[in-house]
């Protein structure tokens, strides 16, 4: 490397201030270059550094002439979360807790098995939802994240686990669910420009039918999920009736089960191959008997799907407890004899707090803690003043 490609890498880590590059879409890397005075094919070679090799600055781009590095570095950034803490567990799922430019967080997950491996990541700084068993929903920060911020947790995912160049098959990173922080549909412009990012073939390249988008039933747009990235959809069911649902999920009084299942029979493109998985978290005495299991049967009959059985994840304070294994088992069982897939979700990562919310929680509850004490020995300052109020997406 040479000293001015050297100095064009540190200044890529250090100013907080150029936009990331990470998040365009073709189009707008296309004009960002027509600017500069260069040819539409720049943009493909510059998309393939991206988005095809993990390039994290322009200074390894030696495809592109280094006048042209230099003036790209001078007005972006390639971009790339910080990491705030990497935990690794027993299983070998990994989590990340991330921060962005502005020092807002999220976490990521990567979960490998035999077969695959699933990176969970997140759309939003904590939810404008609450649902009560669900510790995102308690978080008070909240904010979208961009597009940028979105595909920027599979790119730092692909660094930290050595996953590049892009490649169809050997990588680590096989399948993405959009299952971390926050509701994907009140953020649908960003996740879905990140997920056409994701999708394109000449980049990361995972395709649509390793993507599933989970939602809490924003019912108005569940059609466009499907008419315009065609990706998996999970549905967070967790009742099969309106008064349970209301209690637990409370977007269900804005859009009720009748609605949210017509909106699912109508998902394009449904059959055996591609089913919606409807996640059930068991919650003991709540919604985990056997009539309940009878009546979600009645509730999704017709509809192409299978089901994911969630044992309730307690976080300190939660109003829940998770249902007993043998109340998980005949549920899953009454499933089963209907003729649904039921399995139920092995819990992974518990030995470092994989769940939903729980890690970011952790760092909160930490800072928390310490300000505690500092407000209990006089000592508060500009850096520990108290965490910001909730500025809502
Ligand atoms: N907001 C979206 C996606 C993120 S939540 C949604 O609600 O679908 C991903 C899944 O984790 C959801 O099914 C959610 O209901 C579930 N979940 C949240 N908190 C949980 C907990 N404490 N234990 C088990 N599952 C939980
Ligand atoms: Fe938000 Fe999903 Fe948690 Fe509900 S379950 S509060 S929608 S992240």
């Amino acid at each position: 490397m040479t000293p001015t490609d050297a100095a064009l890498a540190v200044a890529d880590r250090v100013d907080a201030v150029r936009p990331w590059l990470i998040g365009c879409s073709r189009a707008e890397l296309t004009s960002l270059l027509a600017g500069l005075g260069e040819p539409a094919f720049r943009a493909r070679q510059l998309w393939h550094w991206l988005y095809a090799r993990g390039a994290r600055d322009f200074a390894s781009m030696t495809t592109l002439a280094k006048s042209l590095r230099t003036s790209l570095s001078e007005r972006a950034r390639v971009g790339r979360p910080q990491v705030t803490s990497e935990q690794i567990s027993a299983d070998g799922t990994r989590k990340w807790l991330l921060a962005f430019d502005d020092g807002k967080e999220a976490e990521t997950v990567f979960i490998p098995e035999a077969d695959r491996g699933t990176l969970c990541i997140s759309s939003q700084v904590g939810c404008t939802l609450t649902c009560r068993f669900c510790h995102t929903g308690t978080q008070r920060l909240v904010r979208n994240l961009s597009a940028g911020e979105i595909v920027g947790q599979l790119l730092l995912a692909r660094d930290a686990l050595h996953d590049w160049p892009s490649r169809p098959d050997g990588r680590l990173i096989t399948n993405v669910v959009l299952m971390g922080m926050g509701e994907p549909l009140f953020n649908y412009d960003n996740v879905a420009a990140a997920l056409r990012i994701v999708m394109d073939a000449e980049g990361i390249a995972i395709s649509r039918r390793r993507i599933t988008l989970s939602t809490s039933g924003v019912v108005p747009m569940i059609a466009r999920v499907g008419a315009e990235l065609g990706v998996k959809l999970a549905i967070s069911l967790h009742a099969a009736t309106d008064a349970v649902r209301d209690a637990l999920v409370p977007i269900n009084r804005k859009y009720p089960l009748a609605t949210l299942m017509a909106a699912c029979r109508g998902y394009p493109g449904l059959d055996n191959g591609n089913r919606i998985t409807f996640e059930y978290v068991m919650l003991a005495g709540v919604n985990d008997s056997a009539d309940d299991a009878r009546s979600l049967l009645r509730l999704v009959a017709g509809i192409p799907c299978k089901f994911n059985l969630i044992p309730f994840n307690p976080w300190p304070g939660a109003p829940y407890a998770c249902s007993s294994p043998s109340a998980i088992e005949r549920f899953a069982q009454i499933l089963s004899d209907g003729g649904y897939t039921a399995p139920v979700r092995q819990p992974r990562g518990q030995d470092i707090m994989a769940a939903c919310g729980q890690l970011r929680s952790a760092s909160e509850r930490e800072r928390l803690s310490r300000l505690k004490a500092r407000l209990a020995t006089g000592l508060v300052d500009d850096d520990h003043a108290p965490l910001p109020r909730t500025d809502h997406a």
